[in-house]
């Protein structure tokens, strides 16, 4: 099968050899076995990375988006300040997060083929470039040409989570819009691999459903893409939900105990993954969580488009009935105090506060996770 929704929906994948054992690993067990899941874990993790964390940033472009998604502040019908950045801004904040040591950045837009538009992307590929040597994106689902000239733009790196996947709960939290599409969603990690992006990243939103039943299809969809998309590095993530515009409530929430048995058991399964942790969590946690098996990690986060730089001067504006209605400057949660977030972050240490505990641990921040360079000189032929 060549598709990882056919392979999906055979339900072959339950079978496989790889979600067999992460099945093993994260069944219930005593704290004796966790503990020893974890030093194998961090074991691993050394070895294959060494003592190194890949920091990066996420640089909002807009938050417009014509999906309902039931847990996402950005949800088209919220009544939420918007706004869509233009690429000089774009470039401004690139600036902001270069000075601040990044060398990676990951630019992230609600999906609204209008204001997002593909060669609106492109612009802001290139404005980042311009300053940041790494940028990846994390923006709605695209076609394999839209995907080409992104990665002809300089990006490397395409991350989409498919948030659950349990098909019920999905139809059931995406009400309206194009991301009802399960299965297109599914297939684009490979349309972004086959597009020529060198990292790709999948994951799924913890807090929807059953998450041992999310891990394994996590797990069964990272082993496919090893498999078929083996010229890509994948990394994984798991966040779990935060508070945000709309109120929604996890319906299952993950422990912190929980979480660390997710985490070991897929870098025990998968030792040269990419796990991701973002700022979701707080800071205690993530101090310990480096130590287990994360590579590359947020820090210094803003979830609101120009909240680098821009959140004073910014023109927003609210949707009503779809159009947009422009918000004056005195109008309480009006104008002047930016566009609305996208989710609370937990952990609100500055990028340089991050990078000093993460040496303090003994690990070496990495502010630059790809060099376009090292892949040239590793191209057949050259
Ligand atoms: S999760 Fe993504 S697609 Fe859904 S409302 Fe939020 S920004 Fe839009």
């Amino acid at each position: 099968m060549d598709k990882f929704s056919e392979y999906f929906v055979s339900g072959q994948w339950r079978d496989s050899a790889a979600v067999r054992e992460v099945a093993r690993l994260m069944a219930p067990c005593d704290d004796v076995r966790l503990e020893e899941m974890a030093r194998q874990a961090r074991a691993l993790t050394l070895r294959h990375f060494g003592k190194t964390m890949r920091l990066f940033a996420p640089l909002y472009l807009s938050n417009e988006c014509v999906n309902i998604c039931q847990y996402c502040g950005f949800s088209r019908t919220n009544p939420i300040l918007r706004t869509t950045l233009t690429p000089e801004q774009v470039g401004s904040e690139a600036e902001y997060l270069a000075a601040r040591g990044f060398r990676s950045v990951l630019l992230v837009a609600g999906e609204h083929p209008k204001f997002v538009s593909a060669d609106y992307v492109v612009d802001c590929i290139a404005r980042t470039r311009a300053c940041v040597p790494s940028v990846s994106l994390e923006i709605g689902p695209a076609e394999e040409p839209d995907y080409r000239s992104f990665t002809e733009a300089g990006a490397d790196g395409l991350i989409v989570y498919q948030e659950t996947y349990c098909t019920e709960v999905y139809e059931r939290l995406h009400t309206s819009g194009p991301k009802r599409d399960f299965h297109w969603r599914l297939d684009c990690p490979q349309r972004a691999a086959n597009g020529g992006f060198k990292r790709v990243g999948i994951g799924a939103l913890l807090g929807l459903t059953d998450w041992r039943q999310e891990v394994l299809a996590l797990a069964a969809h990272a082993d496919f893409l090893m498999r078929v998309c083996w010229k890509s590095f994948l990394t994984v993530s798991f966040p779990r939900l935060r508070p945000a515009a709309g109120g929604f409530q996890p319906e299952a929430p993950v422990s912190d105990r929980d979480f660390v048995q997710i985490l070991c058991a897929l870098r025990l399964v998968f030792p040269q993954i990419g796990l991701v942790l973002s700022t979701r969590e707080p800071a205690a946690l993530r101090d310990r969580l480096f130590q287990l098996g994360i590579t590359h990690t947020s820090a210094g986060v803003r979830t609101d488009p120009g909240g680098y730089t821009q959140k004073d001067t910014l023109a927003v504006h609210k949707r009503v009935a779809g159009k947009a209605v422009p918000v004056i400057a005195s109008e309480e949660g009006g104008a002047g105090e930016g566009a609305t977030e996208q989710f609370a972050i937990a952990d609100g240490r500055s990028a340089e506060e991050v990078s000093e505990a993460l040496k303090l641990l003994g690990y070496d921040p990495v502010w630059k996770d790809w060099d376009a360079a090292l892949a040239q000189a590793n191209s057949p032929g050259i």
